[in-house]
């Protein structure tokens, strides 16, 4: 079993769009801009924006957070989205969510200039993925993508089992598969036999935020295994499989922290980095 190691790859990702950034800066460009826009005080938010700030600061991406509280109003919000929008020195805007509920999250998301859509959420993106034209990816189907190619591993022919079908990550990564010449099965809640699909995957890649959701029992040996799942039990962050014992049966597994999470910082980075280019003609 080969540990497909999220961290080490990011980090070395980030270095090298850190050493292109370094460059941008020594011939006197301006520094690459990241908003991110948090409404509330939702914990496992700020865990993940502090981890996105603290990222882009080592790649050299200037990152500010603009928080505002849990009552401000749709309009406000999006007056707000749409003065960044204006902003010339602004690469890239990411609400974090989830938003609260008075909130509608596909319009503050669409109000978002789509070159400036860092984390691929906007329709417009989405639609571009779906046309098989160039387009800023989700940052976490992207970041598997990237883990896939990193470890040489070949999806075209592979029979790819998708469980979960988010516009943010399940959709999105099933498209990517295909594109890459995977045949793919979209597995969801309302799925019949899920183990009948499972059993019979190359690949799977589990988003579906249940701890420990994917059994030994449910894959077969050689299975290469993407944990996108982050669930909290017990005071431990645990992914969707069952990592502990499908493990002695994948040939390819990663782990829950450090395998997608990092993986996913990683691309929005190189997100904002794409959109800065665009943005200086480069
Ligand atoms: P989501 O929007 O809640 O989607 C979950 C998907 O799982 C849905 O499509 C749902 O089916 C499916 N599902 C639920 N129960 C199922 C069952 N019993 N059998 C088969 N399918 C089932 O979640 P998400 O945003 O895609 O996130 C999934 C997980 O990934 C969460 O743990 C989240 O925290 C994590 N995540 C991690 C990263 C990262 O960077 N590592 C990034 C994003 C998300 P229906 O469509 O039928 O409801």
């Amino acid at each position: 079993m080969i540990l497909l190691d999220g961290l080490k790859i990011s980090k070395k990702r980030n270095e090298e769009l850190k050493d292109k950034i370094d460059k941008l800066i020594l011939a006197n460009k301006r520094q690459p801009k990241l908003i991110i826009i948090q409404v509330g005080n939702n914990p496992a938010s700020n865990s993940y924006i502090k981890s996105k700030i603290k990222n882009s600061t080592l790649v050299g991406i200037d990152a500010s957070l603009l928080k505002y509280e849990e009552d401000i109003t749709e309009e406000e919000l999006l007056n707000k989205i749409s003065l960044l929008n204006l902003d010339h020195s602004i690469d890239g805007i990411l609400v974090q969510l989830p938003l609260p509920k008075h909130l509608n999250e596909r319009k503050i998301l669409d109000s978002i200039n789509y070159l400036k859509d860092v984390d691929g959420f906007h329709t417009y993106n989405s639609g571009l993925l779906f046309q098989k034209q160039r387009a800023i990816h989700a940052a976490t189907p992207e970041g598997i993508i990237n883990l896939l190619n990193e470890y040489k591993i070949k999806v075209e022919g592979l029979n790819a089992v998708v469980i979960g079908r988010s516009n943010i990550v399940g959709f999105p990564i099933s498209k990517l598969l295909l594109d890459l010449n995977a045949t793919v099965t979209i597995c969801h809640s309302k799925t019949k036999n899920l183990k009948f699909h499972t059993k019979h995957a190359d690949l799977i890649i589990a988003a579906i935020g249940k701890p420990l959701f994917l059994t030994k029992d449910m894959v077969k040996k050689g299975v290469i295994i993407i944990d996108v799942g982050i669930n909290r039990l017990e005071e431990k962050l645990v992914g969707d499989v069952d990592f502990e014992n499908v493990k002695t049966k994948a040939s390819y597994i990663t782990p829950v922290p450090k395998g997608v999470g990092p993986m996913t910082v990683n691309a929005l980075l190189e997100n904002l980095y794409k959109l800065y280019l665009i943005h200086e003609n480069l």
